[in-house]
């Protein structure tokens, strides 16, 4: 039977005007999420760990790494702590890394706090340890220690493009570094920070890895950016995926990067509820990422935290299988007809 849309009744159970079905079947329509093509192949992971600090946080690290290792990144990479802090355990964790699993580590390794020659040392012990890949940043001062936000050493490396280009004296390393798709808080512009990452791809840097962001659009029109700026290495998107929605909002303030507010929506309410922060957050970051891959994106750096199983979920979405199981669940190859 049909009834006459709007009526108070309506409005007052579905508390907006118009019958449901009609509101259903005029609003804009999709067939089907972006789905990536199947005949394609997956997209290339790489994981980012931070140093442990205690045995119980190394247990930690071990076992996501472990978790992560089947799905057989591009490569993991371990951060340096602010000032140089974890210089030794990002060392042991990266060798460590190198020595007992398959996967290939990357040392972060930054300018701050050290001279040039402390910096080359520590990355010619990298090169004779074997490790081939750094992620060459400027670094922040630990807090408080240079309230002008950063200072020079005055025998270091000023920025990362100097460290690039260090690091090119030093070994034919792989070298990452940083690009911000909502421009570096430090930075004059967005044109002075784009000129910066150019420097230091100019200088040697072999793929950038952007800090995290939110909004889609910004990253990729800051890709198109770089594209028309004359850049050509990868430009890797950062995946950050959000549990803790406060702890974001201020570190997000610090370091640039914005947060829309369709995501403190999603998060209101769930302040004492982990499990299901921790299901919107795979939900959030696995949608990021199939829209990136929608739009031609094929490798994604997901900051793990330490913690495997967001990462794992969020792989598993976008098609990403541990190595062997993928070899048997592919289809056995199909005998082919010979020709008439
Ligand atoms: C993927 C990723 C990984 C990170 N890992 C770590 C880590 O392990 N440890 C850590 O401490 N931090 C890390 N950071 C944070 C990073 O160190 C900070 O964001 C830092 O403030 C900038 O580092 P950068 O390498 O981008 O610096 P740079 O590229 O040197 O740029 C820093 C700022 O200086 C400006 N600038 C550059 N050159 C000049 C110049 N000649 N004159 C004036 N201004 C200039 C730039 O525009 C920019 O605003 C990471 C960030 C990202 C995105």
């Amino acid at each position: 039977m049909q009834t006459p849309s709007g009526t108070a009744a309506e409005t007052q159970t579905s508390g907006r005007s118009g019958s449901p079905l009609a509101r259903w079947l005029t609003g804009p329509r999709f067939a089907r999420l972006p789905s990536r093509d199947a005949a394609l192949p997956p997209p290339l992971l790489s994981f980012e760990f931070f140093p442990p600090k205690n045995q119980a946080m190394e247990d930690a690290l071990w076992a996501a790494i472990r978790r992560l290792e089947p799905l057989a990144p591009r490569f993991v990479s371990v951060t340096y702590g602010a000032g140089g802090s974890t210089r030794e355990r990002t060392h042991a964790t990266v060798t460590r890394i190198r020595a007992e699993t398959s996967l290939t580590p990357a040392a972060h390794l930054t300018c701050v706090a050290a001279t040039r020659a402390e910096v080359d040392g520590v990355a010619r012990a990298y090169w004779e340890a074997g490790i081939r890949h750094i992620v060459a940043l400027r670094g922040d001062p630990p807090a408080g220690i240079d309230p002008s936000g950063y200072t020079p050493h005055p025998g270091g490396y000023a920025y990362a493009a100097d460290l690039v280009a260090g690091l090119r004296r030093i070994g034919d390393f792989d070298i990452s570094v940083a690009a911000y798709p909502e421009m570096h808080p430090q930075a004059a512009s967005a044109a002075a920070d784009l000129d910066n990452l150019k420097r230091k791809i100019d200088a040697g840097a072999t793929r950038a890895i952007t800090q995290y962001f939110f909004d889609t659009d910004t990253s990729l029109r800051f890709l198109d950016r770089c594209h028309a700026a004359g850049i050509t290495v990868p430009i890797v998107p950062g995946i950050l995926p959000v549990t803790n929605f406060q702890q974001v909002v201020k570190f997000s303030a610090m370091c640039g990067a914005s947060v829309p507010g369709w995501m403190a929506e999603l998060f209101q309410g769930l302040e004492d509820d982990l499990e299901t922060r921790r299901m919107v957050a795979a939900a959030v970051a696995a949608e990021q990422c199939r829209l990136l891959q929608a739009n031609g994106i094929d490798e994604f750096h997901f900051y793990t935290l330490n913690r495997a199983d967001l990462a794992y979920a969020i792989a598993h979405i976008l098609g990403v299988r541990p190595a062997r199981k993928a070899e048997a669940a592919a289809p056995p190859p199909v005998a082919k007809c010979a020709s008439a």
